[in-house]
């Protein structure tokens, strides 16, 4: 994620979800998050019915707490990183293009449902 600032991205895609925000050894020794916030064999195992890997390369001890996720979705711009063996749906690509342009997507969507939830209550 290259700095604290791009981090934020992170947080702002979970936001958008409803979802919450994990992180790899790498992101916490950078200080972007806290080890709270850390999955792996060192951190916390989770198994969320949706894991959005951005960037995350797979190494054997992230993959630890995270590959009984039951979707797995990975960002990565390496077509050969570990990520894509557990993934369910790969996208290669560079992850500060794609991210943006789902929030976009996604902030359209909600913004739909909600002015036809509106018209719905008018009716
Ligand atoms: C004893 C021990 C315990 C450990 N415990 C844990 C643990 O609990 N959790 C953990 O996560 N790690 C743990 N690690 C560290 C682990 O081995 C890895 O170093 C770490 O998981 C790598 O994190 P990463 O995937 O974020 O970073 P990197 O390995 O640096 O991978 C970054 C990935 O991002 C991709 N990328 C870069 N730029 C872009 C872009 N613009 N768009 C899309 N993709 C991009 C790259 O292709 C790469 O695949 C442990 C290590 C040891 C030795």
């Amino acid at each position: 994620m290259k700095d604290r600032k791009k981090f934020d991205l992170v947080f702002e895609l979970a936001k958008t979800l409803g979802g919450a925000v994990g992180a790899s050894r790498t992101a916490v020794d950078q200080g972007w998050i806290p080890y709270s916030h850390q999955v792996g064999l060192s951190g916390k195992s989770v198994t969320p019915r949706l894991y959005l890997a951005l960037g995350i390369s797979g190494s054997a001890a992230h993959l630890a707490g995270m590959a009984a996720a039951e979707v797995i979705v990975a960002i990565n711009n390496d077509p050969g990183a570990e990520i894509f063996t557990v993934a369910d749906f790969g996208i290669v690509g560079d992850l500060f293009e794609i991210v943006p342009a789902l929030l976009e997507r996604l902030n359209q969507h909600s913004a739909k449902t909600s002015d036809q939830d509106g018209r719905a209550q008018d009716e």
